[in-house]
């Protein structure tokens, strides 16, 4: 079988796409595309690749009926700048390769994330792990970013007199904060990124995240349009029901008034028929 080469993809190779004030996604290399996944699934019958609607036709099936090794055999990998706290959530995503840049070896550089005014917000007071809907005040906004800036200047004042005084770099980090920038290459195949886009492009993961997703959802789209296409409408725009939610959703299609669900249970179907999101 040959190489493929995807023009759209070749076109973005070693683009820098930024994210957030100082970060940056680039797509270092690709192995496959849509043509791959066509060839790997059509292997077990020694057929190669048909018309364009067929193929895509095929990985639709594939992606809607969780046949999920072809995905496996597209490859991306790319070079990422991000803070350290966003990393941290990302290295959960166990399915792919990383490399990041050694803080024991380099003297890390003096990026930091500082959060838009737009994208300053007070706690949720429903939801404990995110921000509450609006933004504050300008103002208020304005005054907590030269605080998180003030921060940010000590802790990278104090690591370069450490590092001048000769301590050791991997000691000399240890204080510096989440907001720092760090870089790595990853690599990860089709299937576990859509994996990792599921979780991440949705509104419950944090807003620092979901931009890096965003990116990457473009250009995964980039070196696989029919797959991501099949992903977007059968996972990011679906929805999954419950065997209690599919009575329900027969019961009001066969036009019977009465709900059997209530409470939480009630809002949570509503809430999925208005938004496809589970809460
Ligand atoms: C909104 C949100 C909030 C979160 N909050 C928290 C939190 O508060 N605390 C916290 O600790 N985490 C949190 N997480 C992380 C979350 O629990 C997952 O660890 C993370 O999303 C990675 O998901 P994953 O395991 O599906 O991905 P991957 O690690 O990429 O795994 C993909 C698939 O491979 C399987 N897999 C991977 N490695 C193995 C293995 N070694 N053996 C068997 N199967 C394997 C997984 O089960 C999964 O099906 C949060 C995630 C999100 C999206």
């Amino acid at each position: 079988m040959p190489h493929c080469v995807v023009p759209a993809a070749e076109e973005i190779l070693d683009r820098e796409f930024p994210v957030l004030n100082k970060g940056f996604i680039r797509l270092v290399d690709y192995l496959g595309g849509d043509e791959r996944i066509v060839q790997a699934a059509r292997v077990s019958y020694g057929e190669g690749t048909k018309s364009y609607r067929e193929d895509s036709s095929l990985i639709d099936h594939l992606l809607r009926n969780g046949h999920t090794s072809p995905f496996e055999q597209v490859i991306l990998t790319f070079h990422v700048k991000l803070p350290i706290f966003v990393a941290r959530q990302w290295i959960r995503h166990r399915t792919a390769r990383v490399n990041e840049i050694s803080g024991r070896y380099s003297v890390m550089k003096d990026d930091f994330y500082v959060p838009a005014p737009a994208d300053i917000a007070l706690q949720s007071a429903d939801n404990k792990q995110g921000r509450a809907q609006g933004t504050v005040a300008e103002e208020l906004a304005s005054s907590i970013i030269v605080r998180m800036e003030k921060g940010q200047r000590a802790a990278y004042e104090e690591y370069t007199d450490l590092v001048g005084s000769g301590l050791a770099r991997e000691l000399a980090r240890i204080d510096l904060p989440l907001s720092l920038y760090t870089e790595w290459y990853w690599q990860i195949d089709l299937h576990n990124l859509f994996g990792f886009l599921q979780l991440r492009l949705d509104p419950h993961a944090q807003l620092e995240i979901r931009e890096y997703a965003r990116i990457l959802l473009e250009i995964a789209r980039r070196v696989s349009p029919a797959a991501t296409g099949s992903f977007e409408n059968h996972v990011l725009g679906g929805a999954r029901f419950s065997a209690e939610e599919m009575a329900e959703l027969r019961r009001r299609l066969s036009g019977e008034g009465t709900s059997r669900l209530e409470g939480k249970n009630l809002d949570r179907f509503e809430e999925k028929l208005r938004t496809g999101r589970q809460s």
